[in-house]
C-alpha cells in the first residue's frame, strides 16, 4: 500500500510498504477512505516529537471501512464504516475506566498511539489496535466530510476548551486563536449557553470563518486597541472563560489577561516551549487553570449534534486532495495561512 512516512526531520515521503495484517484479536484493519493532516503532524516533521521514530506512518485521524479484525473485535462487522479517534482505548485500565482514555495504560501511559508510537492513519489501510473502543460507528447518510473532524480537532476544542474550562450560562468566553481547534471551541461554546463567544485571532479570513461558525465577535490581534475592545465587551471585567488555542507563550498571557477573577483558563494549545506562569499576579485572583490531551469521550455528542445540524464541522474543510496527492496536501498545509487553508480533506 502507499502511505506517508516520516523519514526523519524534513520532507516526508509518500511510499510503497507491506499491508498491515492482524496481530492481535482486538485488532481491526480499516480503509482509509477520508484522512487529514494535523498541526501535530508538522511539529512531528520539524522533529519535535521525539518519540515518533523514522519509519512511522504519520496521520491520527480518519473514516474508514473495516476490511478484517481479529476474532475478540465483536461489536464491529467488515464493511462497517467508522470514525477513528486520535486516542485508542483498551477500554480496561484504569485511565480507560475513569473514562480519560487520553493516558491508556495499555501504551505507555498515552491513549495518543496512531501515528505516533505505532503507523498511522494517512495511508491506504491502518491498523487499529483495540479497534472496537477506538471507534465510532459512522451515522447512515453522514458524509465523510461532515465526521472527519471528530477523530481529533473537534473533541479536543469542545472537552480540553469548553468542558475543561466549564463554560456556564450567561458567561463571556474569549477563544484565541482561530486556527481549526479554536474554531471547534467557538462552534461548541454556545451549547453551554456563553452570551458572547468573542473569537481573537489575527488575520480576517479566519476571524471570519469563526464568525461564520458561532463566534459573536471577532477581534484582530493586528488591532492596537484589541485588548480595550475585548474588555470592552465585558464591562472591563474581563471575559469568564479565555480558551488559548495557539499553543505558543505569547497567546498563553493574553488567555491570562483577558481572564477575569473567578475564571477560567482553559489550554487546548500544543505547545513546544515552557511558559512563565505569573503567579505574583495571579495567586490572588481565584483563577483555575486546566489543560490536557483530548479523550475523544464526546464523539458519540458531537455526531448527534451534526445529526440535529447544530455543528457543522465540514465548514473547517477547505482544500481536497486525492490520496495520491499527499505530498502536495502537506505543501499547501504547512503554508496554511498563505493558501488560506483550515484542514485538508483527502481522499482514497
Ligand atoms: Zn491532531
Ligand atoms: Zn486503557
Amino acid at each position: 500500500m502507499k502511505a506517508l512516512v516520516y523519514n526523519g526531520p524534513g520532507s516526508p515521503s509518500w511510499e510503497t510498504i507491506p499491508d498491515p495484517a492482524i496481530e492481535d484479536s482486538s485488532d481491526v484493519i480499516v480503509r482509509v477512505d477520508t484522512t487529514t493532516i494535523c498541526g501535530t503532524d508538522l511539529h512531528i516533521l520539524k522533529g519535535d516529537v521525539p518519540s515518533v521514530k523514522p519509519g512511522t506512518v504519520l496521520g491520527h485521524e480518519a473514516i474508514g471501512t473495516v476490511v478484517d479484525k481479529g476474532s475478540g473485535v465483536t461489536s464491529l462487522d467488515l464493511g462497517d464504516r467508522v470514525i477513528v479517534s486520535c486516542i485508542t482505548s483498551c477500554g480496561s485500565c484504569q485511565y480507560c475506566r475513569k473514562p480519560m482514555p487520553s493516558h491508556c495504560l495499555a501504551f505507555d501511559s498515552t491513549g495518543w498511539v496512531l501515528g505516533n508510537l505505532i503507523n498511522g492513519t494517512q495511508a491506504e489501510y491502518v491498523r487499529l489496535p483495540y479497534g472496537q473502543n477506538s471507534t465510532y460507528k459512522l451515522p447512515e447518510g453522514m458524509d465523510d466530510a461532515q465526521a472527519l473532524f471528530l477523530s481529533d480537532i473537534f473533541p479536543t476544542g469542545f472537552e480540553m476548551g469548553v468542558r475543561y474550562g466549564r463554560v456556564t450560562p450567561g458567561d463571556v468566553v474569549a477563544v484565541v486563536g482561530v486556527g481549526p481547534v479554536g474554531l471547534a471551541a467557538v462552534a461548541t461554546a454556545g451549547l453551554y449557553g456563553a452570551s458572547k463567544v468573542i473569537a481573537v485571532g489575527r488575520t480576517r479570513p479566519r476571524i471570519d470563518k469563526a464568525l461564520e461558525m458561532g463566534a459573536t465577535h471577532g477581534v484582530s490581534t493586528n488591532d492596537p486597541d484589541w485588548f480595550d475592545t475585548v474588555m470592552g465587551l465585558t464591562d472591563g471585567l474581563g471575559v469568564d472563560v479565555a480558551i488559548e488555542a495557539v499553543g505558543v507563550p505569547h497567546t498563553l498571557d493574553q488567555a491570562f489577561r483577558l481572564v477575569r477573577p473567578g475564571g477560567h483558563v482553559a489550554n487546548a494549545g500544543v505547545h513546544g516551549t515552557s511558559f512563565s506562569l505569573p503567579i505574583n499576579d495571579l495567586w490572588i485572583q481565584n483563577i483555575t487553570f486546566t489543560t490536557g490531551l483530548v479523550d475523544t469521550v464526546t464523539i458519540p455528542i458531537l455526531i448527534d449534534l451534526i445529526k440535529a445540524g447544530r455543528i457543522h464541522p465540514e465548514a473547517m474543510g477547505t482544500h481536497h486532495f486525492a490520496m495520491d496527492n499527499m505530498l502536495e496536501a502537506y505543501e499547501i498545509f504547512s503554508e496554511a495561512s498563505k493558501h488560506n487553508c483550515l484542514k485538508t480533506v483527502i481522499t482514497h
